[in-house]
């Protein structure tokens, strides 16, 4: 065992640990990558700050895309045109092609792997309309969602588990990574992480690290996401010097129910729920004739929000917007989703099979994060994109941006990026690695900036604790960085952050122990949560023109003249931050399909 001595001469004890490959993160990401290195032999070892079946991939209802055609004519050309439309051309088309093409063999493959899919009388794979999935290049809307009713989150992810256990895999269940171990040569060759239960830290050296630590919907005051979604992964790259991408675009999704956020699954319009104002009117119509309820998520969430500003909103402070399943019948509600019945009584104490719901749109997913091409490895991106890869380092998942979710996603398509990167990670990590390879030993003193930092909040018991500070991050992005945006607004957002830095010395922590101690884990998380809202913030500052989810009231068209491009950003330890710009990759990997030009987006 060693130690490291810390200048305050305060020392912590270190176990140390080898591995082929290192994955942070057991959500669906993390699993289908760790069962892939596992099948191939690699050593590999995942972590995880939960148990692996309670990641938010658990809670994921709707449904994974692909363009299997169960239940009618369905092309994965389509579906690339409908992602890359969704994403308001911001997505790259050489990484959306592969998306869609895999989607097909990479969705049978799970089935194989026993994932308890909904089946139609004739024994095939469920599928259900979701927002922005149509037909023939955008005509109407086509069945692409499979489903396993709505819990197919829950249904990938158990699959997914118990098919990793099979495989030679070590788990480390309630660890923390903390930060990146880098060289001097700017590689990445491991981890540093903490145990939630015993307290030890321990360095995990690795030829791969790859992080698979999920999205940041908690900077947030209302999300759908887990209390877990502290976007852990991405501020450790900061940290590490490596730029985000595109984090500007923050997806809200049209129905959480109020006031409480939950998420209320885009398959209920997906099975012929709709949406109604004040008055009573089927208000989709006027913004989307063709595909109304149907249409893309940040279609959808402004169009609620223009009715609630424009009087039109529902309850006696007109702040809501209802969500009608009740003419569906009972039966069918029952049977395609059981988990909304229950989750609208329990949280809107509300019968949806004989009432409507309250909704309001509240924030789901990102999608920016750390820039990768399409094997998993993570790039520098670089203006003229020639992208230089970082040695030893991958992400996937929410975590990553490949980017084939551009300045929006489709529904259904995270599921998807999750498995078909997950899944070409591992086997880029076949190509480049070796099962029981040499791995070059850690640096010297590897981990002591890191721990410096753990020890400086372990210890910090000034007057502010972590939840008032947090609180303060939550509603400032919340107000400032929401579903429209304008210069004013943003500056004061960004103000605001600047006064969060400003007094972070001032920070509480209740306990020092390092058993159990959740005050120092939200501690840690908090400051996590600050990196990637602040590169929001700021990134959102810098972009003039609306683009899918950045939607900016001062510049209101979409601008491809100047802003056909990914955002890059650089956050330093002050909270400042630097942006590049990268090209967006208008080709294809293959002359199956041919570029599609960017257009007016209609639905
Ligand atoms: C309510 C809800 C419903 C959704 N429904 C759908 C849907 O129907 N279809 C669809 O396509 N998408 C859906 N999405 C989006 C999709 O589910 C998520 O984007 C996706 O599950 C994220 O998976 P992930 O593997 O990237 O991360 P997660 O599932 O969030 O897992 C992250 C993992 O990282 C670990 N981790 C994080 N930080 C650390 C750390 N510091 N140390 C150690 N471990 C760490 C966690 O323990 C966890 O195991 C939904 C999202 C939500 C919130």
């Amino acid at each position: 065992m060693n130690t490291i001595t810390l200048p305050t001469q305060r020392a912590y004890r270190i176990i140390d640990h080898s591995y082929d490959v290192v994955v942070v993160g057991a959500g669906g990401s993390g699993l289908r990558t760790t069962l892939g290195m596992g099948a191939s032999g690699l050593r590999t070892a995942c972590i995880t700050k939960v148990f692996p079946t309670r990641s938010h991939t658990v809670a994921a209802q709707g449904g994974i895309a692909a363009s299997l055609g169960s239940m009618g004519e369905d092309h994965w050309q389509w579906h690339m045109y409908d992602t890359i439309k969704g994403s308001d051309w911001l997505g790259d088309q050489d990484a959306i092609e592969y998306l869609c093409r895999e989607a097909v063999p990479s969705v049978y493959e799970l089935e194989h792997m026993g994932v308890p899919f909904t089946r139609t009388e004739d024994g095939k794979i469920y599928q259900r309309p979701f927002g922005g999935h149509m037909r023939d290049f955008g005509k109407e809307p086509v069945q692409r969602a499979c489903a396993a009713a709505d819990r197919t989150g829950h249904a990938i992810l158990h699959t997914l588990y118990q098919q990793s256990l099979k495989h030679d895999v070590e788990f480390f269940v309630e660890y923390f990574a903390l930060d990146l171990i880098m060289n001097k040569d700017g590689a990445c060759c491991g981890v540093i992480a903490w145990c939630l239960e015993d307290g030890t830290m321990h360095r995990f050296n690795a030829n791969l690290v790859v992080l698979a630590t999920g999205g940041y919907g908690r900077a947030f005051q209302s999300c759908t996401s887990a209390h877990t979604c502290t976007g852990d992964g991405s501020a450790m790259v900061m940290r590490a010097d490596i730029p985000t991408q595109d984090m500007e675009f923050v997806q809200f999704h049209p129905t959480g129910i109020f006031p409480a956020g939950c998420l209320l699954t885009e398959g209920c319009r997906g099975e012929g729920g709709y949406l109604t104002n004040s008055e009573g009117e089927r208000f989709m119509e006027r913004y989307a004739p063709h595909a109304k309820d149907l249409a893309s998520r940040d279609v959808v969430s402004r169009a609620m929000i223009v009715e609630i500003h424009e009087g039109r909103g529902c309850g006696p402070n007109k702040d809501h917007i209802m969500l009608h399943l009740e003419h569906l019948g009972a039966d069918i509600l029952h049977e395609r989703l059981p988990s909304i019945v229950e989750t609208s009584r329990v949280f809107a104490g509300i019968d949806v099979t004989k009432e409507p719901v309250p909704v309001l749109p509240t924030v789901h997913y990102n999608m920016g994060g750390i820039p990768t091409n399409i094997h998993g490895e993570v790039i520098r991106p670089n203006s003229n994109n020639l992208d230089a890869i970082v040695p030893g380092l991958m992400a996937v998942g929410e975590a990553a941006c490949v980017s084939v979710h551009g300045a929006n996603r489709l529904g259904t398509n995270s599921l998807l990026d999750l498995i078909v990167f997950g899944r070409a990670a591992a086997k880029r990590a076949t190509e480049i690695l070796k099962p029981g390879g040499f791995v070059a030993p850690l640096p010297k003193n590897a981990g002591e900036e890191t721990l410096s930092r753990f020890d400086k909040l372990r210890y910090a018991n000034k007057g502010t604790r972590v939840a008032e500070m947090r609180d303060n991050l939550q509603r400032t992005m919340q107000r400032h960085a929401s579903v429209f945006r304008n210069t004013k607004s943003l500056e004061e957002g960004a103000q605001k952050i600047k006064n969060i830095w400003a007094g972070l010395g001032d920070i509480s922590i209740a306990d020092h122990s390092l058993i159990w101690n959740t005050d120092l884990m939200e501690g840690l998380e908090f400051e996590n949560l600050l990196a990637n809202g602040t590169v929001t913030m700021l990134s959102a500052g810098q972009r003039q023109e609306s683009r899918g989810a950045h939607a900016h009231d001062d510049y209101p068209e979409r601008d491809d003249k100047n802003w056909l491009k990914h955002t890059v950003s650089y956050l330093n330890n002050k909270g400042e931050v630097s942006f590049t710009y990268r090209p967006v990759h208008m080709y294809t990997l293959t002359d199956e399909v041919q570029v599609f030009p960017p257009k007016k987006r209609v639905y």
